[in-house]
């Protein structure tokens, strides 16, 4: 029989996992290749499948030596510095730990699933040595995951929404369909992603501010897994306002505009707000480091609006967005087409160029050539905006993950509020990546957990089921 013609609610699945993004079809496959019977719902069409996992280009990756794909090595040590660095430690110690150690094995267990991987691309975010990319993006790569698969007889179902989880105290007995359908499995594994794409939820965190967000990615995911499992006791992890947030640019669509909006330009001009003021220091440091808090600056700022404002030679320091910058030959006319006050951008300007010091700055390394005198501060790569044409990138914050979900422990098992362990509920990917990245964010983690938590779950599942697993 064609899998398309099974019945789904008339069928016992052994594993129902809810999402075909990378943490979905990483359990999927783990179980599958334990010979569990395996159903994948996806409230997306087809061709929109892979939620987020479309939009990425890399995943982290520890490594004691060079490997095919990444070179010299990055350390366990080094890897959990920088996870404690951004999250400022907040992360669940033994989780992160387990993960990024079992991060080593993602690039072979993918690539033996048909992912190709290719050197890094250059450009402003540096990761060659950190971060494995895929040849031809996440959608080559999810589309290598699904081809596999299929062919390990995994059953998938496209324009299916999951709308309830139908708990009984932390068992999952089923889950109901949009169009009021049951489905049974004797094992569920939610990878549903987060609700990025909830504006009104975000708004419990971020008030009428979220409305004026920009989704960078899938518009499925909208929490309703999450809020099914959360409303029926289920332990949360995360606060409702951390996310991963960039500055992109404001006519990016509302939706699945993925990572050619972003906009780079920030460390070689100003940044202004809508009253043509500057409110954070753009040279704080490497681009890297800095491009994930931008979504938040400008989140805050009135109307959720910000203008990088650069000239002619700061325009050729930083990879261009795939929106035509706005340029005009003076400031005062850039500032009209801008919707900005000439006066006042005139005058933010001028300020900042005589605070400058003396000329060149050097992008390549912190160079410490900052302004005096202004609040705030630019503290490297201070050059003056003087040469025309000048141009101005508008930016709004672009919301890329949410980090509130579900607690899971070492078997990607989720935890009921007292802390016990549900029976047959996993999670794995944006659910339940609050338990790693309490805040902040690292390049190429999303996926790492994903991947991991992935195979835990379909892992845990199938050994549940007594099934062989060599996970
Ligand atoms: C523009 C962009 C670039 C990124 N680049 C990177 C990168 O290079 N490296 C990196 O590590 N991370 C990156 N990320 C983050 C990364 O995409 C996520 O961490 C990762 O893809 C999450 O995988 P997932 O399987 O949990 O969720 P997803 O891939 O989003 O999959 C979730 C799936 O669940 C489905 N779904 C949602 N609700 C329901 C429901 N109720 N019923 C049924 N199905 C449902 C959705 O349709 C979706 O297909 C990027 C994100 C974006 C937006």
């Amino acid at each position: 029989m064609y899998t398309d013609q099974i019945n789904i609610a008339e069928t016992h699945w052994d594993v129902l996992v809810i999402g075909a993004g990378n943490a979905g079809l990483c359990a999927a496959i783990t179980a599958a290749e334990a010979g569990c019977s395996v159903l994948v719902l996806d409230s997306a069409p087809r061709d929109m499948r892979g939620g987020n996992t479309r939009h990425t280009r890399n995943l982290r990756a520890q490594h004691d030596a060079p490997t095919d794909v990444l070179t010299e090595s990055y350390s366990l040590d080094e890897y959990y510095d920088d996870l404690l660095r951004v999250t400022k430690g907040v992360t669940n110690e033994s989780l992160a730990k387990m993960t990024l150690e079992k991060s080593a094995e993602l690039t072979g267990w993918l690539g033996a699933r048909g992912v190709r991987f290719q050197p890094a691309l250059t450009g402003t975010l540096n990761l060659g040595r950190t971060n494995a990319f895929f040849l031809g993006g996440g959608r080559a790569m999810l589309n290598s995951l699904c081809r596999h698969a299929e062919g390990l007889g995994v059953v998938f179902r496209y324009d299916t929404e999951v709308s309830a989880m139908n708990l009984d105290d932390g068992f999952c007995e089923g889950v109901t369909l949009g169009d009021n359908t049951e489905v049974t499995a004797t094992k569920v594994i939610a990878t549903a992603g987060g609700f990025e794409a909830n504006l009104d939820w975000l708004a419990e965190g971020w008030g009428d501010a979220a409305q004026n967000f920009l989704v960078r990615g899938t518009p499925y995911n909208k929490g309703v897994v999450l809020r099914s499992l959360l409303d029926q006791g289920i332990k949360p992890v995360g606060d409702v306002d951390q996310c991963h947030a960039v500055a992109i640019d404001a006519r990016a669509p509302k939706y699945d505009g993925g990572i050619s909006s972003r906009i780079d330009g920030v460390p070689f001009g100003v940044v202004v707000n809508k009253h043509a003021k500057r409110f954070y220091d753009e040279g704080e440091d490497f681009w890297p480091k800095r491009y994930a808090i931008w979504g938040r600056l400008v989140a805050a700022q009135p109307d959720q609006i910000g203008y990088v404002i650069v000239d002619k030679i700061g325009a050729g320091r930083f990879m261009p967005s795939v929106f035509t910058p706005i340029s005009d030959d003076t400031l005062e006319g850039l500032a009209g087409l801008l919707d900005l006050d000439p006066q006042t951008l005139g005058q933010t300007v001028d300020e900042f160029n005589a605070a400058c010091p003396p000329a060149p700055i050097d992008q390549s390394i912190l160079d410490g050539k900052a302004t005096s005198g202004l609040n705030p501060e630019k503290t490297n790569w201070a050059a003056p905006i003087a040469v025309p044409p000048f141009y101005g990138f508008p930016l709004r914050p672009g919301i890329t993950f949410t980090y509130m979900g579900v607690a899971v422990n070492d078997k990607a098992q989720i935890l009921m509020a007292d802390g016990t362990p549900s029976p047959n509920l996993f999670a794995a990917g944006e659910i339940m990546a609050g338990n790693i990245l309490g805040q902040g964010y690292l390049a190429g983690i999303g996926m790492t957990i994903g991947g991991v938590f992935g195979r835990l779950a379909g892992g845990s599942a199938a050994r549940m089921l007594n099934k062989g697993t060599g996970e």
